[in-house]
């Protein structure tokens, strides 16, 4: 996106560079502008909303002056500020650049499925569920990438077992022209407008594709709240530091939806766990990724006094679980794989700028098919925010993973980086190939283990890992200076091209054997 400069027009003495337009100039580049408000109702009891509207115009001409503010008919844009009665601030969507055009030249888009009131995959997963009607769709902006959109659409699960798909959309920068950038089945798709998108019949017989999602989702009660009454509890799947995670279905209009559901009953517990436990739903509002475990809301049992965070069902449980009690792993190229998603949640993490400060196999969750690992338990999480100190300090005075934690945060918990949940990553990849069991097996107090890592001592190779796995990946992880550890994205890239590699060792394979 531009910075905030106004971009030069033919008429420049029409634009206003009066602070006010600099203002609402900053306050549309701000990101994640959620609008959630209430408003009293009939009965006089308060409804909750989510704006996901914003004005959408068409340009009825073509106009060529640079390369920058030049426009097709047809071409969609953003509103950002109105000048005046003749001129208009907006965003073209197609290059990203800021234009100034007269209102003559443009009209207001009424069937538009642009919804970019909300960048939040979070809240338009909750939209989405709310206005629950299968194939109803819309496009925002991409939270995690810059001048990208997605087309998100509800309820289509069945066969992939998601509540929702996300389709990224980027913009070819030659040719200006939007495309799929995921899904190979639509690579050879590419449109100039959202409206042309949703009218083609190839994407539409792709795509499930049934309504636009309304401007304006309404909520009951608060955005994230469940009401008990919908969940029906069907038996405890684990157990863990705030109290039983239970299997339950939230009923959701004419739909039952299997969640996991966390209980605390705050009497029972100490400050610190409360603490933990609103740490962690804070936390999981913010985050949504296909590699995250996704959150749905909080429900209150008054009765039993407990709240309850109900999550996405992950049906084969934990890792930790599932390595002790199947043959087939580890097994490398499972490996591979599973490690190569834990990286793409954590980058997300890191985007996020949030520290999970836990990452154990007994926190990455397997799906129904045990193909995709999700990232689970924040609740050491924290976002780094330079002005929180004290807080952070706060948060330090919990328990640490101590067979987990990388030397600088076991000398002072104040050093807290990715790079610390990159120690603790290398350390995940040992727990996996010693299936499940923990790391440093000889090692039976805290203080030994304590000592050992303060020595520089690296945790040996598990017997079944290969030379090549422990020098390539872990070994990198567990450097004792943070600094030299490298990045989840490298860690990512690395573990894609060696994906690559197997795939295509594997299909030679096939042949010589044929
Ligand atoms: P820790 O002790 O590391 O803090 P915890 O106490 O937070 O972990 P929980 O997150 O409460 O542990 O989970 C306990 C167990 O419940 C997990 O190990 C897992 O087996 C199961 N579990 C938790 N969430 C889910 C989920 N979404 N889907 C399936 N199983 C789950």
């Amino acid at each position: 996106m531009e910075s905030n400069k106004l971009i030069s027009t033919t008429q420049p003495s029409l634009v206003p560079r009066s602070s006010k337009l600099q203002k609402d100039i900053r306050c549309h580049q701000r990101r994640s502008t959620t609008c959630v408000t209430s408003m009293p109702n009939n009965t006089n009891k308060k409804t909750n909303y989510v704006q996901l509207y914003k004005p959408i115009y068409i340009a009825d001409c073509c106009r060529s002056i640079n390369a920058k503010c030049s426009y097709e008919k047809g071409d969609e844009f953003e509103l950002i500020a109105e000048i005046n009665e003749e001129y208009k601030h907006l965003i073209h969507l197609r290059t990203n650049s800021e234009c100034i055009i007269n209102r003559r030249s443009l009209q207001l888009d009424s069937e538009t499925p642009l919804r970019l009131g909300s960048d939040d995959r979070g809240v338009i997963q909750r939209c989405l569920l709310q206005y629950n009607v299968p194939g109803a769709y819309l496009i925002r902006r991409s939270n995690t990438e810059s001048n990208s959109f997605v087309l998100s659409i509800g309820q289509v699960s069945n066969q992939r077992h998601a509540e929702d798909w996300h389709y990224l959309i980027r913009t070819d920068p030659i040719s200006h022209r939007f495309y799929f950038a995921q899904e190979s089945r639509l690579q050879n798709i590419s449109f100039t407008s959202f409206q042309q998108l949703i009218q083609d019949e190839n994407v539409r017989n792709l795509i499930p594709l049934s309504e636009i999602i309304p401007c304006r989702i309404e909520f009951e009660e608060d955005l994230w709240h469940i009401p008990t009454r919908n969940l029906t509890f069907q038996f405890p799947i684990g157990k863990g530091e705030f109290g039983e995670v239970w299997r339950a279905l939230w009923k959701h209009g004419h739909r039952s939806i299997p969640v996991a559901v966390k209980k605390l009953n705050p009497l029972r517990h100490d400050k610190a766990t409360i603490d933990s436990f609103t740490r962690e739903i804070e936390t999981m509002k913010t985050l949504r990724n296909h590699f995250i475990v996704a959150f749905y809301g909080v429900a209150q049992d008054i009765n039993k006094n407990e709240t309850l965070l109900i999550t996405e069902l992950m049906e084969n449980g934990d890792l930790k679980n599932w390595l002790k009690f199947h043959q087939d792993v580890p097994n490398e190229k499972i490996i591979i794989s599973y490690a190569y998603d834990v990286c793409r949640g954590m980058l997300f993490l890191e985007q996020k700028s949030c520290l999970h400060r836990d990452l154990a196999c007994r926190n990455l969750l397997l799906s129904n098919v045990g193909k995709t690992i999700k990232i689970a338990d924040f609740g050491l999480s924290t976002i780094i925010n330079k002005d929180d100190f004290l807080q952070r300090e706060e948060v330090y005075s919990n328990k640490v993973p101590i067979r987990w934690t990388a030397p600088e945060v076991l000398q002072d918990r104040a050093n807290y980086s990715i790079k610390s949940d990159v120690w603790s990553f290398g350390i995940v990849l040992i727990e996996i190939w010693l299936k499940g069991d923990d790391p440093y097996p000889e090692e039976k107090s805290f203080d030994s283990i304590r000592a050992l890592v303060f020595s520089g001592y690296v945790h040996l190779r598990p017997s079944k890992c290969s030379k090549q796995f422990y020098n390539r990946l872990i070994l990198p992880c567990l450097y004792y200076e943070s600094y030299q550890r490298p990045s989840f994205k490298t860690l990512g890239e690395r573990l894609n091209q060696w994906n690559q590699e197997k795939d295509e060792y594997d299909r030679l394979n096939s042949l010589c054997v044929k």
